[in-house]
């Protein structure tokens, strides 16, 4: 017996450590603390420099940025969810109503689940922009989905620094950078058109477009987001929501663009709509529009880093809770389509 005993212990020891951890003792702040105003600087100050020539649709900038998205999620080690070394969901050009658009993809990492891996969390971003003007003037939309698309990089590394403690989530995560978006949402179109993972077992998607700068409601007050959509489908999600940050982030939720009579109608304007039309209980976090949206100012030196980050901590610790929690999210609401 004490020499079976002996011989078990180390095999025993090294069997525990590979294993998942139970995610209920895991300090999910922990991880949102890794994400850090000094990583998106650096990542933003790259990702919205004038080399990537204002990333439009199809066009030289767009694809460098897709490589830089490419090479992080293989830094982090997270695969594709397409498999091997194929990190793009190519979109085809039919799908472009508008314009010679040239060939493009949406590009995809994926964090397999530990106890429900058939049930998807997507956590999106759109990386294209609106490109550069006749004169060769570069719009670099460091706000414009520069802000949400490193966000989600330093939430997807995040994840994997959990993971690697051996918090590993019970869900899956999908990181999913669409292109297309200023051509019409056609990005994420595609991606619900043709799911790499069945709609059915999507329980959520979080799409961050623009979290970095404040617009003039809110200047000079406290921090603050916008959320808009988190109780259309779902009252579930919007109380998690709510509780999350309560209990880690203490941010201002302002629900202004939330409201249904809202003439700016954001909640159909980006790329979540898409999930939402599909029954796909989603949040919107967006920072409100400021005069250098969609102008060759919106640039990197203007974003509030220490708000980006708290933001994108937000969002981390909402999906913490989503892909953890024992119980998928209820969706208990009836499907509003857009009457325009
Ligand atoms: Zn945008």
């Amino acid at each position: 017996m004490k020499k079976i005993w002996f011989l078990a212990l180390p095999a025993l020891l090294a069997a525990c450590s590979a294993h998942n951890k139970k995610i209920e003792n895991a300090d999910p702040m922990e991880y949102a603390n890794t994400i850090t105003s000094e990583e998106l600087k650096e990542h933003l100050y790259t990702f919205a420099s004038d080399e990537f020539e204002g990333r439009e649709t199809g066009e030289p900038g767009q694809k460098m940025a897709a490589e830089y998205l490419k090479n992080e999620y293989k830094r982090l080690n997270l695969p594709s969810p397409i498999g091997g070394d194929d990190y793009y969901q190519e979109v085809p050009v039919s799908y472009f109503r508008r314009g010679n658009v040239k060939p493009t993809e949406n590009v995809v990492a994926f964090l397999k689940g530990s106890e429900k891996p058939d049930e998807i969390l997507v956590i999106s971003s759109h990386y294209d922009h609106v490109g550069m003007d006749d004169e060769g003037n570069v719009y670099n939309g460091a706000d414009d989905d520069g802000s949400g698309t490193v966000g989600v990089l330093e939430i997807a590394e995040a994840f994997v620094e959990a993971s690697k403690d051996g918090y590993t989530p019970k869900r899956s995560i999908l990181f999913l950078n669409v292109t297309g978006e200023e051509k019409g949402l056609v990005g994420s179109k595609f991606y619900t058109d043709e799911p790499i993972f069945p709609l059915a077992n999507t329980v959520a998607n979080l799409n961050i477009d623009m979290i970095g700068r404040i617009d003039p409601d809110h200047e000079g007050k406290d921090d603050y987001v916008y959320l808009i959509g988190s109780d259309k489908l779902s009252t579930d999600l919007h109380e998690l929501s709510e509780n999350v940050n309560t209990k880690f982030v203490n941010m201002d939720l302002d629900y202004k663009y939330n409201d249904e009579n809202d003439p700016n109608r954001f909640y159909y304007r980006s790329d979540h709509y898409n999930f939402a039309k599909n029954n796909i209980p989603i949040i919107f976090y967006f920072n409100g529009t400021h005069a250098d949206y969609h102008k060759m100012t919106d640039t990197p030196d203007k974003i509030e880093y220490d708000l980006l980050a708290k933001r994108a901590q937000l969002v981390f610790l909402t999906a913490w809770e989503i892909a953890n929690r024992d119980e998928r999210l209820v969706v208990d609401k009836p499907i509003e389509k857009d009457s325009e």
